[in-house]
């Protein structure tokens, strides 16, 4: 097997990985991005990606069946999402030239500086992020609020709805950054689009174009330069130490069906991780477990989180419209809730009942979890307690925050009984659920924390790197992604901060380390 050498090899082309390449790129470092998944390009038939209400293999990562809403049959693809069913919780993350950005609901919401301090190194200081590196990402995907004619439309009924609610609540609403394109919303309003994001199509991808996905900002960016080489469906299957050039990176390239065609192995000296905090994780555990990195240390594979996350499907007895439009548009912040702070994000559910709102809650994990080597299976899996005493408080504290909602809700509520409900993709802990047991009736809001969309952790900050992402034990080898991340992103959704971390992570590690 010939390898192939380069001065960088990015391994993901998410939020680290196409900032990693951008900032190496810039300073003129031939840089290799490798990436599993496929290039979505949007058509001008709007056909890229499938729909929730028509999901066919596009929706998920080599499976046969979908993993979100109601499984239902598929065939085998290099679809947008992967699901990780591991001990005690399923993630899910993304796959494709883009990564989190072409599935996710484009909030890019910036932490508290009250709540940052609560998670971050005090090392890390909230002003310089704030100063520097939060507004660095938003000047190149150019995140804006819901414009004022979008949000009266009828199609963002729901949001609407939950910003009443929360006003009668007393909790504070803002409308979100998103890294949305609003005149393709108008357009899509006017009839010169066919609806996507007004019909609530936001996880498998929108097929009008409105997301400001990386493949059309920093990775186009890095393009530009010349200096990058994108290789799509290259999956990476293996890093080691390579005495002589640094590191050795085996990957398959794999057909649109997960066929591998060819085993290729490249060479690089500057190996930069960013195939996100699950792919991550597991990649360095199991290279130190096997002998490939065996300098790496204990603190790898230690101090994961779910961000804090819950979800619940709230019946409000108000006229909604779970088909609503989207992106998720608005935030209600309870950073004084007595438990623990929360924010909680109203977002589309296609096929929500009338009169329902379904919520994603983010607040602090307590207690973190963490990946093993698995020698049967020679892959690391991860386990995470939500029934531990600490996660627990996580649901209590979201819970009072549904219940001040409820209490205050002033519309005819509907017999006990059927109240509320936990939506139908969201079980209470421990897992996921199967089929036929997700729909249970509550006699108030109770939220589930099941699943998570927003891995956090595994390779953190300041334990097993430095303060810049540099891996503690090897020279050259760099992480980049969520998985730097310790367990949360302080109450908020992860990736501006993601994001942010990675500019401020390249910022040095290309001054001191390419100088
Ligand atoms: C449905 C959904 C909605 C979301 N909505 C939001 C939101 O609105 N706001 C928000 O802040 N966050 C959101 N998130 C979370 C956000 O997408 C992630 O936090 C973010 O993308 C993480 O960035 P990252 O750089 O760590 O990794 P990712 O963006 O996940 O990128 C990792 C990349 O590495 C690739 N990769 C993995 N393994 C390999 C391998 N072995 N070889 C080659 N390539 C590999 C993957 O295919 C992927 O492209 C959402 C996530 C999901 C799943």
């Amino acid at each position: 097997m010939a390898e192939e050498n380069y001065e960088a090899i990015v391994i993901g082309s998410g939020f680290g990985g196409s900032i990693a390449a951008y900032r190496l790129a810039q300073k003129g470092i031939k840089t290799l991005i490798l990436e599993r998944g496929k290039w979505w390009p949007i058509t001008e038939k709007q056909d890229t990606f499938c729909t929730y209400r028509e999901p066919d293999g596009r929706a998920a990562w080599l499976n046969d069946k979908t993993v979100l809403f109601e499984p239902k049959p598929i065939d085998r693809y290099v679809g947008l999402l992967e699901q990780h069913i591991e001990d005690g919780i399923t993630v899910w993350c993304a796959a494709g030239v883009g990564g989190g950005s072409l599935v996710y609901n484009t909030v890019l919401y910036q932490p508290s500086r009250a709540n940052w301090d609560r998670v971050f190194p005090a090392e890390m200081s909230y002003d310089e992020m704030d100063a520097v590196y939060y507004p660095r990402v938003r000047e190149i995907i150019e995140p804006s609020p819901i414009p004022g004619d979008i949000l009266e439309s009828d199609y963002y009924l729901s949001t609407r709805a939950m910003a009443e609610q929360a006003a009668f609540a007393g909790l504070k609403v803002k409308r979100a950054s998103l890294g949305s394109n609003w005149d393709v919303v108008r357009q899509e309003l006017k009839g010169d689009k066919k609806p996507s994001a007004i019909a609530g199509e936001i996880w498998y991808g929108i097929n009008s174009g409105v997301k400001r996905s990386l493949d059309h900002n920093y990775l186009a960016l890095a393009q530009e330069t010349g200096h990058v080489t994108i290789l799509a469906l290259h999956q990476v299957t293996e890093i080691a130490e390579d005495g002589q050039n640094g590191y050795r990176v085996t990957c398959e390239r794999i057909d649109e069906h997960g066929e591998v065609q060819e085993v290729r192995t490249f060479a690089t000296g500057s190996l930069f991780m960013a195939a996100g905090s699950m792919g991550t994780s597991k990649m360095l555990v199991r290279a130190k477990a096997t002998g490939k990195l065996p300098k790496l240390n204990d603190y790898v594979g230690q101090f994961w989180g779910n961000n804090g996350d819950t979800f619940a499907t709230r019946k409000v007895s108000m006229r909604t419209n779970g088909g609503q439009g989207g992106p998720a548009s608005i935030i209600i912040e309870h950073h004084d809730n007595p438990i623990l702070p929360q924010a909680l994000i109203v977002f589309p559910e296609w096929d929500a009942p009338e009169g329902t709102l379904t919520t994603l809650g983010m607040t602090l994990p307590a207690d973190l979890g963490s990946f093993h080597y698995d020698p049967d299976t020679d892959q690391a899996r991860l386990t995470f307690r939500l029934d531990s005493p600490g996660n627990l408080k996580m649901l209590e504290a979201v819970n009072l925050t549904y219940a001040l909602l409820d209490e205050n809700n002033p519309y005819e509520m509907p017999v006990e009984g059927s109240l509320n409900f936990s939506g139908h993709y969201f079980c209470p802990i421990n897992g996921f659920p199967e089929p036929g047991t997700q729909s249970t009736a509550h006699d108030k809001t109770q939220a589930g924390a099941g699943v998570t969309a927003h891995p956090c952790g595994g390779v953190v900050l300041g334990k097993a790197c430095d303060l810049y992402g540099r891996v503690l034990g090897y020279q050259g080898l760099y992480v980049v992604d969520g998985a730097l991340i310790p367990g949360c992103t302080a109450v908020t959704n992860p990736a501006l901060t993601i994001a942010a971390i990675a500019e401020r992570c390249m910022e040095d590690i290309v001054a001191k380390d390419f100088g």
